[in-house]
């Protein structure tokens, strides 16, 4: 099959007949089949892909197909599809299938979306490296020894290696953008409640977002439009009328952005990403865009409130799971209490038993107050800096990631040098607003880089025509 990178170069190869929908599903799962090693899969839907694309053939040949015919896609193995296993990458939920379609995946579907298969993550969305997941890591496409970020790894390193052609993931603190930068894809967190969380297995609901990861701003453009807007199987999704994200005005004008220089000296980020930024920078003053370099002085709380808030969340979210309403029982359990703590012990990864010990702590009498109590109050200030920034500067850009990619079990050790990898992608989540990241070139190893650009909440049109922008004029030279 040949490289697409966009539903519509593939949409017009449907219409002259160079290609069908069969040959594109058989396409891309040879590609699954030939980077099996990069383990991007959970399960490959083989015959239900062949066969909808059996179905979606005839509709185009008729001309009654929806909008997103021919466009293959994974979904994250947290998205509920009907009669489809969902692990959320989890021993705790093996054996478990969705009992129907949440709302995006149900969207996607009646515009003939071909769903090809589902991606490995962290289990239940916790962690920067798709190393935390019960089906074994994902590589990196770029570098064998490589993690693809995390945690909708899968979701990335499924574009990234052409095995579909998007996918879509979610983003709590930043599983959407950090593995788009670290595999060179673009990926979308929109305004929280933009898209309905219905049928998303929660990790943290406050913050937690489902969004596209694909090769164009076109395609990430479409799939928002698709699935955003109100459903009322979500009481916290947005009813603000969806716009037109598809018909992108062309850029004009000069932007205002604002950037922070603790981020941008941060110790952590490396020399490569800060000379990108830099680089990036001067360009764009060079062209008359103007560039604020602030404080924000909050950065040092950004990651505390996160962990404390994302916890807090994740501890009740996931009392749900006790051996006995879905998944995995423990065999040895010998009455109904041994049941519960055994089957979470053994169901459940270190990771996720660290994050729920340290939420029920939290939120826990006598420390409620001190720790969850003051992490709402400083999310408060979080939010209100940020989009007070919206007041005068059309966007904030950062780095997404402080480092590229980085080796394999490289951060076992020291798990607050995971958490430091979200260090930039969390202020966004904790203000609500949306946020894209976009490829920027490669260090020596080959290895990508992103850039990160935010806007004012329900701004995406805004932010994908500025965007589409930064990609045509500046990045990737
Ligand atoms: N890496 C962050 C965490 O572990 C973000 C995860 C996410 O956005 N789902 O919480």
């Amino acid at each position: 099959m040949k490289t697409y990178d966009s539903l519509a170069e593939i949409q017009s190869d449907l219409k002259s007949g160079d290609t069908t929908c069969k040959a594109l599903v058989e396409g891309y799962l040879s590609n699954i089949e030939k980077n099996q090693q990069l383990n991007a899969f959970h399960t490959v839907h083989k015959d239900y892909a062949l066969s909808l694309a059996e179905e979606i053939q005839k509709k185009v040949e008729e001309g009654t197909a929806g909008r997103l015919a021919g466009m293959v896609i994974s979904l994250k193995d947290v998205l509920c599809h009907d009669g489809k296993t969902l692990t959320s990458g989890s021993k705790i939920l093996e054996g478990f299938y969705s009992q129907f379609s949440g709302t995006a995946v149900q969207r996607l579907l009646d515009e003939d979306a071909i769903i090809i298969g589902r991606n490995n993550c962290d289990e239940f969305a916790m962690g920067s490296s798709s190393e935390n997941c019960a089906y074994g890591a994902v590589i990196n496409a770029a570098g064998k020894n490589r993690v693809p970020g995390g945690s909708s790894g899968g979701s990335a390193v499924a574009v990234q290696a052409d095995m579909s052609l998007a996918s879509i993931g979610s983003d709590t603190g930043g599983s959407i953008r950090q593995p788009a930068s670290y595999c060179g894809v673009i990926g979308l967190k929109p305004t929280y409640g933009r898209i309905s969380r219905h049928g998303l297995a929660s990790y943290a609901s406050s913050l937690d977002c489902i969004g596209p990861l694909t090769k164009t701003i076109e395609d990430a453009a479409l799939l928002l439009e698709v699935m955003a807007g109100a459903d009322d199987f979500d009481d916290t999704v947005s009813y603000k009328p969806v716009s037109k994200y598809t018909e992108l005005p062309p850029w004009q004008g000069k932007a205002k952005i604002a950037s922070f220089d603790d981020y941008i000296n941060h110790e952590g980020l490396a020399p490569v990403i800060k000379e990108s930024v830099t680089s990036l920078f001067s360009d764009l003053k060079g062209d008359g865009h103007s560039i604020d370099n602030r404080d924000f002085h909050l950065l040092n709380y950004v990651l505390p409130v996160y962990y404390i808030l994302t916890t807090a969340e994740a501890s009740t979210n996931l009392s749900r799971y006790d051996g006995v309403k879905y998944g995995y029982r423990s065999e040895s359990a010998k009455d109904l209490m041994s049941m519960y703590k055994k089957s979470r012990s053994e169901g459940f990864g270190s990771e996720v038993i660290k994050r729920i010990l340290l939420g029920t702590y939290v939120l826990s009498e006598g420390f409620h107050d001190a720790y969850f109590t003051k992490a709402q109050k400083v999310r408060r200030l979080i939010k209100e800096e940020t989009i007070a920034l919206f007041e005068d500067h059309d966007f904030i850009i950062v780095p997404t990631a402080p480092t590229t990619a980085f080796e394999l079990h490289s951060h076992d050790r020291d798990p607050l040098e995971m958490y430091l990898e979200d260090i930039f992608t969390v202020q966004a989540s904790l203000a609500g607003c949306p946020a894209i990241s976009l490829p920027n070139g490669v260090d020596k190893d080959g290895m990508p880089i992103g850039i990160q650009v935010i806007a004012n909440k329900f701004e995406e049109k805004k932010l994908l025509s500025f965007s589409k922008y930064l990609l045509e004029n500046y990045l990737n030279k």
